[in-house]
Order: structure tokens, then C-alpha cells, then sequence
């Protein structure tokens, strides 16, 4: 009889996941999805060790092991060795948070009360800390909303003096915009990239700039997006940036403050029951032009394809069927694709907010980046997006084009 409900504790302790056994080990939960690397309870050191909850999987660099049973985790985190009986109970015990049925060979109540005061101690230290770091993400983040919102706040308004703003989105095919509630231009902002050798900042740049702001739900600015103009550098119209160590070529858009969950207000008012827009502002903003500025549409921006499809459900990630890369022993493998389906359980500022009163949202493909991905993308955004009553329509440009391309095109050979 005992023998038998030795055996049913055993089996149920195989049974439980790493992530049950990490909770009662009283272990790390790092906030990223699956992966928690930390110190080892038993060996030390900064992120030695580490569980994944997706693939149950443990592993400890400092002591050279790992695997795929909670039992093994926590005899490792406990110092227990599984080849002694006492020692092993004791890690079915851990991981089912319930006394062995065999009194006789367990360790003392007093170890065993040792042991269980540590996991709770553990258990506490890593709350603490977990409680520390996101009060300092807020904080940082808060920092980043305000420095964007000033960025926003000191800019003029693109009517009356923002003429290089009107000048630049004319140069990319956007029409005459004449004015925009919205965008704004500042004369003379600067360009950090890097460090001196005293660790400070380096204005790279400073010129004429487009601001926007990335807006969410109640309307208030969260953060900016930037765009550094440069009227006489023909086809973009945007200064040519080349980092001083590397030479490599540098974005000439930048983005500061939060962006996800937001989205770039362009032109019209977010209570239109008809939303246009994609990825860049040069787009929604020549699509708009080509419609001639609808009054009953808001034309916006989602600053980039995550922001406006949101993550892809893990399951429906497939290969692309021509595009390979060579993976870490030279053999090319298929480059793997973002799915057309959303996560199932989407976070709120994971994408773009788009008002529970719109009826039709046009979205605007991009159609000069590559081609199968941004189809999964538009396809998941369509998908995430969608609502009872709501139309959908996905509009494409012609291939390898944007609309911005396209009207600037249009307008030259007119
Ligand atoms: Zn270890």
C-alpha cells in the first residue's frame, strides 16, 4: 500500500512542468515571454541559469547541466543528488509541494524547514526586484513621453511657417497639404547619435524637421516621430547621415517616446467613421492627396508594419518560399515569416488603437518591402482589426512601388 502511494507521488511529480516547479522553487519570472535567465540558486554567477516555459526546458552553464523534468530542476537548485533515494523524495516533494508519503527516509523536518524558509526567501528577493525594475522602466518611460511631448511642443504648426514641412511632403508626391492639425515643423532640431569620449551625447546633425506625434486612445501625444528634411537631396528629400566610425548609412527618421499602442495622426479627426493608413506618413499622406483629402476620413500613419499588424500567433509562422539565409553551419534555410494570424492574446499596446466607432478601414500596403511578408502582415492586421460591421479593404500599390513613388511619378509626367 505504501508502495503504491510512493509510486503515484513519484508519477505525479514527473508530471509537473517546468513552470509549476519554478514557481514553488520560488524562482524568477524575467517578464519576457518564455526565457528566464537568472542567477543560480545553487552555483551563482549573473544569468547562468535558465528555464523555458515554452519548451520545458531548464539548464545551468555554471554547473553543466540541464533538462526537461521540474524534478531534476530542483534538485539542482537544491543541491540534492538524485542518486540518493532520501534526496530524490525530497525533489518530488519540492516540485508537488507535498510531503513524501514515506516518513522513514525523509530528510529532518528540521532541513526540510531550512529548505522551505530559502525558496520563500527566494521567492521574496525576486518579487522585490521584479518591483524595482519596472518602477525604473515606468520612470524611463515617462522621461522618454515628456522629452517626446516637448519635441512636439516646441515645433510650429505646419500652416503659417512649417513651409519646409508642405515642401518636402510635395517633393514626395503628398500634393499641396496647405496646413495639418497635426504635423508640425521644427527649424533646427538636433541629430544625437553616439558618444564622446567623456560618455556625452553627439549632436551628428541639426536641421529642418517634420514632427508628428504618435497619439493613443484619450488623444494625448505619448511620443514623436521625426523626420530630418533636407529639400535639395533628391529622391527622398532627407539629409544623407553616415555614422563617423563605421560609415554606415544612418536612418533619417527617429522616433522617440512610446510608440506602441499609438498611432500618427496625419490629417482629418479620429471620429471619422472612415480611417485610412499604413506604415509611413509619406504614404497615408499620398493617398490622401490622390483622395483628395476626404472630409469624412482620418488619414494616419503606423510608423512601422509591428505597429500596424500587431504580433503574429507563434503557430502560424511559415517559410518563405523562395527568400533562404544561411543558418550557423552555412546551410541556406528558408528566411521564416510572421503569420497572417494574431497572437490570441493581443496586449493592448501591442498595436495601433483604432476607434470602436470606425466602420472603414482602408489599410495601405507597402509594396517596396518585401513582398510575402508584408502580405502576412496586412493579412494579420485585417484579422486583428476586424470587428462586427467594420470593412476592411487592403489597397496595394503597383509592385516594387509605394504611393509616394507612385504619385511622384504621376506628377512628374504630368
Ligand atoms: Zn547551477
Amino acid at each position: 500500500m505504501m508502495e503504491d502511494a510512493l509510486a503515484l507521488f513519484v508519477e505525479d511529480a514527473r508530471a509537473v512542468s517546468i513552470e509549476d516547479a519554478a514557481k514553488r522553487l520560488g524562482l524568477r519570472f524575467s517578464g519576457s515571454r518564455y526565457e528566464h535567465p537568472q542567477p543560480c540558486p545553487h552555483c551563482g554567477g549573473t544569468d547562468t541559469f535558465a528555464f523555458n516555459t515554452a519548451k520545458n526546458k531548464w539548464n545551468c552553464r555554471a554547473g553543466g547541466v540541464g533538462g526537461n523534468d521540474g524534478i531534476g530542476m530542483a534538485a539542482h537548485c537544491e543541491g540534492l543528488d538524485l542518486h540518493r533515494r532520501a534526496h530524490f523524495l525530497e525533489a518530488c516533494s519540492i516540485v508537488l509541494d507535498r510531503s513524501v508519503p514515506d516518513e522513514a527516509e525523509q530528510e529532518s523536518a528540521e532541513e526540510r524547514n531550512r529548505r522551505l524558509r530559502r525558496i520563500e526567501q527566494r521567492r521574496r528577493a525576486n518579487e522585490m526586484q521584479a518591483a524595482g525594475k519596472s518602477g525604473t522602466q515606468l520612470e524611463f518611460r515617462e522621461r522618454e513621453r515628456q522629452r517626446a511631448r516637448a519635441i512636439y511642443d516646441a515645433a510650429a504648426p505646419v500652416g503659417r511657417y512649417g513651409r519646409p514641412v508642405a515642401d518636402y511632403l510635395a517633393a514626395r508626391g503628398c500634393g499641396e497639404i496647405g496646413s495639418s492639425r497635426w504635423l508640425r515643423y521644427a527649424s533646427n532640431l538636433a541629430y544625437w547619435h553616439g558618444q564622446d569620449e567623456r560618455g556625452r551625447p553627439v549632436a551628428l546633425h541639426a536641421g529642418p524637421a517634420m514632427i508628428a506625434p504618435f497619439i493613443d486612445r484619450s488623444l494625448t501625444a505619448i511620443g514623436c516621430h521625426i523626420t530630418w528634411l533636407d529639400l535639395a537631396c533628391a529622391p527622398k528629400f532627407r539629409p544623407q547621415l553616415f555614422d563617423p566610425a563605421s560609415g554606415e548609412l544612418l536612418p533619417s527618421k527617429k522616433m522617440r517616446g512610446s510608440k506602441k499602442g499609438g498611432l500618427i495622426p496625419l490629417f482629418g479627426d479620429p471620429s471619422a467613421r472612415r480611417w485610412v493608413g499604413g506604415e509611413g506618413i509619406e504614404n497615408g499622406a499620398a493617398f490622401a492627396c490622390w483622395e483628395n483629402w476626404r472630409p469624412d476620413t482620418f488619414y494616419f500613419a503606423a510608423g512601422d508594419l509591428g505597429n500596424l499588424a500587431g504580433p503574429a500567433d507563434a503557430a502560424s509562422r511559415f517559410a518563405h518560399p523562395t527568400l533562404k539565409k544561411p543558418d550557423a553551419k552555412g546551410v541556406p534555410r528558408p528566411v521564416m515569416v510572421a503569420g497572417p494570424v494574431p497572437r490570441t492574446d493581443p496586449g493592448d499596446e501591442d498595436a495601433i488603437w483604432v476607434g470602436d466607432h470606425v466602420e472603414e478601414l482602408v489599410l495601405l500596403a507597402d509594396a517596396d518591402s518585401e513582398r510575402v511578408m508584408t502580405a502576412a502582415a496586412m493579412a494579420r492586421a485585417r484579422a486583428r482589426h476586424a470587428r462586427p460591421g467594420r470593412a476592411i479593404p487592403i489597397v496595394w500599390p503597383r509592385p516594387g512601388c509605394d504611393f509616394a513613388a507612385m504619385a511622384a511619378q504621376a506628377a512628374r509626367v504630368a
